[in-house]
């Protein structure tokens, strides 16, 4: 028996070396060895954030013809793959305008972009793919890790007093099983206080890395007490109506009727007129062809992808959860997928209490919300409540309310204050959208009027408050600093970025004493702009067209060529009117019904 004791655990201290060597050597990297003055901060960044690669068999990285390593997210997209599936089939179908194996082919086309992040029914990962993952500082990274971490959040831009050996990045695959990735983060944070010698850190969940903070603090409680600071931005914490669409079948491009009439213009991806050039060129197949494909299309992709990851399942919404679960997990062979989304399930249900319960503990917790931004049009209750066009304001404000975008609360309308006891604090936006004293943190939330959530990180303002928050403690809620109010207004630097630039290379002595004037008042103004983290709504426009029309009139830069879709726009709504949404092999029987249904009218007429 003592032989046995011995042996096992002489087996679990062989197991605990291995694990403990897989995150290196347990060496300090930080230049003050223990606690200091600062904290060091874990990023748990939002979809799709992470560097994940295609692998063949041997683990080796696939290369594309420049020698670079290929993204696996959101799919593994082979053109030549796809041409030689699919080509055929579509012209075949364009000639018969019939379903000449279109439907078939674009599912498979679907499965062989998105099978490389499919899962098995244990909801682990089968694809081949390769992880980047930073056991160490962002300090330590190299300068190639650095550029991939700054494409997804741009460090390097926003100067942060933290020392970058305090920082460090966590990666996980988007698709990838969410219950192994909350025990990674858990081991991630243990790595981190080791390799900093700290006793506490800073955690910053972003977007989808909200869900790991759910299930970390539902699974993991005890890591409540190394924490000491939770900043969340924009956090899935009640996941994205988006998905609890989808999962419950309530997709809205699979309806010809909105398809073929005001789905592209309103998905916020195109411009009308490409919108509308696209909905008049997809008549080139019969709509029965079109809409079989798209379902087929959708079906697997749901099926064979999305409801295997658990990942996915964890953005789905605690509301929408238990009629998905239903519709897609409650066939047995799902059963060991359906624990493990039941359990998150009641991580998602407890996110409040939880969060209570760090701010009992001591842990400090911040928030970032946007507002005012429609939601993407894919599912049918997209227009149904605020949103940042992503996720719901629901789930990212921890339950704030507000009037839906494009709407104000009521004149009436008096402020909740379900979560803020303090009769001095006005919690709802100066547009009168959000009533903030209903989310969970009213004293600690900041809000973005206007703000897209796929563009945060072009945001400077919230890139500003995190880089203070995660270095400082000065900032103890909405009210410590004027720099940063509760309410402030969203905006993306990148084009007035660029147009500084331009600017920069601009010989001034060549120009006129007015255009001289105009233009160093419209650097200033965006220079202005750019250094100060509260404006009005409107005045970042303002300041980019302002410099834009110098440098466009002085001939610094070329007037955006504007393409004339006015044909498109035309022609598509006419196309509806007339035909709905048939294609146009259908339209000269439909002609004929047209013109006969009236000839009876007529004839009626007469006879009437
Ligand atoms: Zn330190
Ligand atoms: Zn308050």
């Amino acid at each position: 028996m003592k032989k046995i004791i011995s042996a096992v655990l002489c087996i679990t201290m062989l197991l605990s070396a291995f694990s403990l060597s897989v995150f290196a050597s347990s060496e300090r990297k930080t230049d003050c060895g223990t606690d200091c003055e600062f904290y060091p901060t874990i990023i748990i960044p939002g979809l799709g954030q992470s560097g994940v690669f295609v692998a063949d068999e041997n683990g080796e990285f696939v290369l594309d013809d420049e020698g670079k390593r290929i993204s696996a997210f959101p799919a593994y997209i082979q053109i030549g793959e796809i041409i030689k599936e699919a080509l055929f089939p579509a012209l075949l179908s364009l000639v018969t305008q019939s379903d000449f194996g279109l439907s078939n082919a674009l599912a498979n086309v679907i499965e062989s972009c998105f099978g490389i992040n499919a899962s098995d029914l244990n909801a682990q990962n089968t694809g081949n793919v390769i992880l980047e993952r930073y056991y160490k500082p962002y300090s330590e990274c190299t300068e190639e890790e650095q550029t991939l971490i700054n494409s997804h959040i741009p460090f390097h831009l926003y100067p942060t007093d933290l020392p970058k050996d305090h920082l460090y990045y966590f990666t996980y695959n988007s698709f990838g099983n969410h219950i192994d990735v909350t025990k990674e983060l858990l081991d991630y944070i243990h790595m981190v206080m080791e390799q900093t010698g700290h006793s506490k850190i800073n955690l910053v969940p972003i977007s989808q890395g909200g869900t790991f903070a759910n299930a970390l603090f539902e699974y993991y409680p005890e890591v409540m007490d190394v924490l000491h600071k939770v900043l969340y931005i924009v956090p899935a914490l009640d996941g994205s109506t988006i998905i609890g669409d989808v999962f419950n079948d309530r997709i809205n491009f699979l309806n010809p009727d909105y398809l073929y009439n005001g789905f592209l213009e309103n998905s916020g991806l195109l411009d009308k007129g490409t919108a509308k050039m696209i909905e008049v060129i997809a008549r080139i197949l019969p709509d029965d062809v079109l809409m079989k494909s798209l379902n087929k299309a959708v079906d697997v992709l749901v099926e064979k992808i999305m409801i295997r990851s658990t990942s996915m399942w964890a953005l789905c919404p605690s509301g929408d959860y238990p009629t998905a679960a239903q519709m897609y997990l409650s066939d047995p062979e799902m059963a060991n997928i359906k624990a493990q989304t039941d359990k998150y399930y009641q991580a998602q249900l407890n996110s409040d209490a939880n969060i209570q319960k760090l701010l009992e503990k001591g842990v400090q917790v911040f928030n970032v919300a946007q507002y005012d931004y429609k939601m993407i049009n894919v599912g049918e209750t997209w227009n149904t409540q605020n949103a940042d066009y992503i996720i719901h304001l629901d789930s990212t404000s921890m339950g704030a309310y507000a009037a839906n975008v494009g709407e104000t609360l009521p004149t009436d309308y008096v402020q909740k204050n379900t979560h803020c006891s303090n009769p001095d604090h006005n919690h709802i936006s100066p547009d009168r959208v959000v009533d903030a004293s209903a989310g969970l943190l009213p004293d600690t939330t900041f809000y973005f009027d206007g703000q897209r959530h796929d563009l945060t990180q072009h945001n400077d303002v919230i890139l500003k408050i995190a880089m203070e928050l995660i270095a400082h403690d000065d900032i103890k809620d909405v009210y410590s600093s004027p720099d940063f109010p509760q309410f402030n207004i969203g905006r993306d630097v990148r084009k007035l970025s660029a147009l500084l630039e331009t600017a920069e290379t601009v010989d001034v002595s060549a120009l006129s004493a007015d255009e001289k004037a105009e233009f160093d008042a419209a650097v200033a103004q965006a220079e202005n702009i750019l250094n100060t983290t509260v404006c009005a709504a409107g005045d970042f426009e303002k300041a980019e067209n302002r410099l834009s029309d110098i440098l466009i009139s002085i001939g610094a830069m070329e007037e955006e060529e504007v393409k004339d879709y006015s044909f498109f726009e035309k022609l598509a709504p006419w196309l509806y009117e007339n035909f709905g949404s048939n294609g146009f092999s259908e339209m000269p029987r439909l002609s004929l019904n047209i013109i006969f249904e009236a000839i009876v009218r007529f004839i009626n007429n007469i006879f009437a």
